[in-house]
């Protein structure tokens, strides 16, 4: 078996943009999983993304690599703020980024991976194991998915989570509910209700928080009192945004208060005149429980306290994700317990290694560490270039150690025949 330095499990943007860097730095490593393979296979087609173009672009090494790059090279239309980017374009970048920076892609799937004494060891769907010195996990939201105890243990066919949307076709001419208040919630509500399905949203919150419409040209006082970030507009946003590094330094008590109370429940203002007046959206309701009558599911819900029974052919949780690192089922049980120590969040070290040397977590994994910017590709740029740089000079300052092993603990040689 041979021995690679670095794998990265994930080929999705974190896992993409770090090769692209470690390639750049001429440090030996592969990379796993479907190239893009959330993006391709788990979002609904026709989706536009949340986060505006000029916050969507993969952190290359090097310049020429945005998506105002890619649209410019291929005669698309491009605008940094306000042009909401559909997500095949997204892809297709992507796609375009992988094939220029980063070396070939294994399209398996990683089942163990359990360390061995110094080294780590993987053995893959194709049946090969691998060795290597570090392993980066870059798995975005997989297997953090969270659903209401009221909609756990339904049969798939009347109950799925918003993080498996694929194709909708399947919803043409049914009715679906959809429980949630947020971007999934609602842009899933738009893409079903436009394509001939009766959508019926049920949010516990009094109403949809819709995210201000951008606005390119504004004067500088404007721009001054309130910027705009990878993450939204304003001062708060500038800190989440470029900072990750100060808020790691917070007390965890403060970034978890932080990691509550930003960025909660909302909707992209380009999904507002989609879905207002278009979409059945029933507010202050909560989902009590839920049973299959007539092979239909029935929710039994609160609305002002009001109890009331919504019948759907389907019901889909958009109701999160939370980072359980126990959820993967590849990592031996002693690497899950030493990283996963704050209820299934990994503590990382300000350069995004676990408590297991030589293992790294990055993505929306680390965002109770790094704050929310994690939770968008805008990350990369700060998530890259740190775990790159880390895996540069522990190369550097093993190379050294080997170089002069004998200094530090060689045995005095024996003195004979005196
Ligand atoms: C509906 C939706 C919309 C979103 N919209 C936006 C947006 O507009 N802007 C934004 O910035 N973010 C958005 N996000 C968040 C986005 O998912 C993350 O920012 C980003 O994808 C994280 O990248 P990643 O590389 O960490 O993971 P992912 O993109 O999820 O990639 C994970 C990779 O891991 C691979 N993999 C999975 N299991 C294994 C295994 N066992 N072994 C090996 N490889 C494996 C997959 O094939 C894939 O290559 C959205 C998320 C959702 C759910």
């Amino acid at each position: 078996m041979s021995l690679t330095d670095t794998i990265i499990i994930g080929a999705g943007p974190y896992g993409s943009s770090l090769a692209a860097h470690l390639k750049a730095a001429g440090v030996d490593h592969q990379i796993l999983g479907e190239p893009m393979g959330a993006w391709r296979n788990l979002m609904p087609p026709g989706m536009l993304l949340r986060s505006e173009a000029f916050a969507s672009s993969l952190h290359a090494p090097c310049s020429g690599f945005t998506v105002e790059d890619y649209c410019r090279l291929k005669g698309l239309p491009y605008r940094p703020l306000g042009m909401a980017l559909p997500l095949e374009t997204f892809v297709e970048y992507a796609l375009w980024f992988q094939s220029n920076l980063v070396g070939e892609i294994q399209p398996v799937d990683v089942l163990a991976l359990r360390r061995v004494g110094d080294e780590f060891q993987l053995s893959l769907t194709d049946g090969r194991s691998l060795t290597a010195r570090r392993v980066v996990i870059a798995l975005g939201l997989k297997g953090f998915a969270q659903t209401p105890p009221a909609l756990r243990g339904l049969p798939a066919q009347y109950a799925s989570h918003s993080e498996l949307y694929g194709n909708l076709e399947w919803a043409r001419d049914k009715d679906i509910a959809i429980v949630g208040g947020g971007q999934s919630a609602l842009g899933l509500s738009a893409l079903l209700n436009e394509l001939g399905a009766r959508a019926h949203v049920l949010m516990r919150e009094s109403s949809v928080v819709w995210h201000e419409r951008p606005q390119a040209g504004r004067n500088i006082m404007s721009r001054l009192r309130r910027p705009d970030a990878g993450l939204g507009r304003g001062w708060r946003s500038v800190f989440l945004s470029e900072f990750p590094g100060v808020f790691h330094l917070l007390d965890p008590k403060r970034r978890k208060q932080i990691m509550e109370h930003t960025y909660g429940a909302s909707g992209a203002w380009w999904l507002h005149d989609r879905v207002v007046g278009k979409v059945q959206i029933s507010h202050r309701t909560e989902v009590r429980s839920a049973e299959i009558e007539n092979d239909r599911v029935v929710l039994n819900v609160l609305t002002d306290g009001k109890k009331a029974r919504v019948s759907a052919d389907h019901v889909i949780a958009a109701t999160g994700f939370k980072t359980d690192m126990r959820q993967h089922a590849f990592l031996s049980k002693d690497l899950a317990d030493a990283i996963s120590n704050q209820a299934g969040m990994p503590e990382l070290t300000s350069h995004y290694e676990t408590r297991v040397r030589g293992l790294y977590v990055v993505g929306p994994a680390c965002a109770h560490s790094f704050g929310p910017v994690m939770r968008f590709v805008y990350g990369t740029k700060h998530a890259s270039p740190t775990v790159a740089r880390h895996i540069v000079g522990s190369l550097k300052a093993g190379a050294r150690q080997r170089a002069w092993p004998v200094v530090a603990h060689a045995p005095m040689p024996e003195r004979s025949g005196e």
